[in-house]
């Protein structure tokens, strides 16, 4: 892992929605942008943070354009505003949480479309194809993206989108997303990444030609598990407005508040990061070391199964780290139970490292035959590596390891 990944500004001809219309995109970098996130609506108070707006309501005909929350708030346009400029695209439109997000996309396909996603998805994303739009007369198809054979599915079944996800959870399966796109974009089937694990300052999944890129901003972008929230970034004008249709007529728009916490937090994204990569990287080699590990996935470690497609879409490894423990279940919960700065918890992004165990967490309700077949073992742990000290969690790692010795 190299610092460039968090310090290369974007580049000059990509448009800044920050700057002021008609100006000439400046090449500032994203630690810069993200701290100086223009208009703020702070009017003649030269208030540094921009206030927060609890309104429901704006008096019609006022100069913003504002007409009600929930089609828009100043909260919303200025964090729509560095989450593009971060993402380096046109366009994005906040939600009230990653599956809002989801939700946003999903309501523009209609029935009898059919999604052809890859079969490691989010639950969440997994739940609401199968058990909500399902009933509305979607279908979606799984397939494994890691495989070349899945670009034959695009070409074969010709679906209405594409949906996929890399770094996967929990495995951290990494998809040439450049290879998927340049398969679809000439059928015209629009590509969806979820990229909420890399986040835009690691990956960037427009750029590599996907037409939305969706981010579950209550992860690394806010950082501090305080607020939820989700993003879908595009430079498709049509897109675009799909979107802010489905925040208004569908009620997914986030609450001011949070989105004020969400600009606070994306300013020290790029710093928060840096260190959290460090720490990953360096626990995976330490976990990779010890006899009681099966095997360690970490996207830019070159014993990861894409690591050469991983070091080609991503500046750094990311802050997730996959390990497969021998172990029982039961040895396994314990060992996590064991850690004293790894809580063991869902969600992963913020700044305090947290640690799930699958089987017995996010994966409890699924049939031992799926988990075999989508790899989750018992002995599967999944790392979100915070900002702590790296010898703090390395101490800490190594005594919990002792427990299987
Ligand atoms: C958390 C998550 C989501 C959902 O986001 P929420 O903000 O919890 O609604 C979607 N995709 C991925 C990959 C996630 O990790």
């Amino acid at each position: 892992m190299t610092d460039a990944a968090v310090t290369d500004p974007v580049p000059d001809q990509v448009t800044d929605p920050v700057s002021e219309p008609g100006s000439k995109p400046p090449a500032v970098g994203v630690n810069t942008r993200v701290i100086h996130h223009g208009e703020s609506f702070a009017g003649e108070t030269g208030s540094v943070m921009p206030p927060i707006f609890p309104t429901s309501t704006f008096a019609h005909g006022n100069p913003g354009g504002f007409d009600y929350t929930r089609s828009g708030n100043p909260n919303f346009r200025i964090l729509d505003s560095v989450l593009a400029s971060v993402e380096g695209c046109d366009h994005a439109t906040v939600f009230g949480s990653g599956v809002s997000a989801i939700t946003a996309v999903v309501s523009q396909l209609k029935q009898g479309d059919l999604v052809l996603c890859e079969e490691n998805l989010y639950g969440c994303t997994v739940r609401l194809f199968e058990e909500v739009f399902a009933k509305f007369g979607l279908s979606t198809e799984w397939v494994d993206f890691t495989k070349p054979e899945s670009l034959d599915s695009i070409r074969n079944s010709q679906p209405a989108m594409v949906w996929l996800e890399s770094p996967t959870n929990p495995l951290l399966k990494v998809i040439d997303l450049q290879a998927v796109c340049a398969v679809s974009q000439p059928l015209g089937i629009p590509v969806l990444v979820d990229n909420t694990f890399a986040t835009a300052l690691v990956q960037r999944p427009l750029e590599l030609g996907a037409t939305l890129s969706l981010t579950s901003t209550t992860k690394y972008i806010n950082g501090h598990s305080d607020a939820l929230g989700g993003v879908v970034c595009t430079n498709d004008p049509d897109w675009h407005q799909k979107m802010v249709f489905s925040q208004k007529a569908l009620g997914l728009q986030p609450s001011p508040f949070d989105c004020w916490l969400i600009t606070r937090g994306i300013k020290t994204l790029p710093l928060r990061m840096r260190q959290q990569m460090a720490n990953a990287a360096a626990l995976a080699d330490q976990l990779a070391d010890h006899p009681s590990v099966n095997w360690v996935r970490y996207p830019h470690r070159a014993d990861h199964p894409q690591y050469n497609v991983a070091q080609q879409q991503m500046k750094a490894g990311g802050a997730i780290v996959t390990v497969s423990f021998k172990a029982t279940q039961e040895q396994t919960y314990t060992l996590c139970k064991q850690l004293r700065w790894f809580t063991m918890a869902e969600s992963l992004g913020g700044i305090e490292s947290l640690i799930c165990h699958p089987a017995t967490m996010t994966h409890a309700a699924v049939a031992a035959e799926v988990k075999a077949k989508l790899g989750i073992d018992d002995g599967l742990v999944r790392f979100s590596v915070g900002c702590e000290d790296l010898v703090d969690l390395q101490g800490d790692l190594a005594q919990a390891l002792e427990l299987l010795a």
